[in-house]
């Protein structure tokens, strides 16, 4: 699906990339997609545990930088 997509709001063409976020300990990683609603730990942050996790890919709009994003759950 990747292949020849086009932008929603003006029709050009889709990049493939990814947001960063600083998750732990400032270390750049991948945005992800996880289910349910955000629950907070004093311990960890954001609870994770048992819950589905995605990684998030953004295209990003050559023309007129609009975001697009998908979780996909990964092929083995
Ligand atoms: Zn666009």
């Amino acid at each position: 699906m990747a292949k020849g997509m086009d932008c929603l709001k003006c029709g050009g063409a889709l990049e493939r990339g990814y947001v960063a976020d600083k998750a732990h300990y400032s270390v750049p990683d991948t945005q992800k997609w996880v289910e349910g609603a955000p629950e907070h730990s004093f311990w960890s942050g954001l609870k994770m545990k048992d819950r589905e996790v995605i990684p998030v890919m953004t295209y990003r709009c050559e023309r007129c930088g609009f975001l697009e994003s998908y979780a996909l759950p990964q092929t083995p």
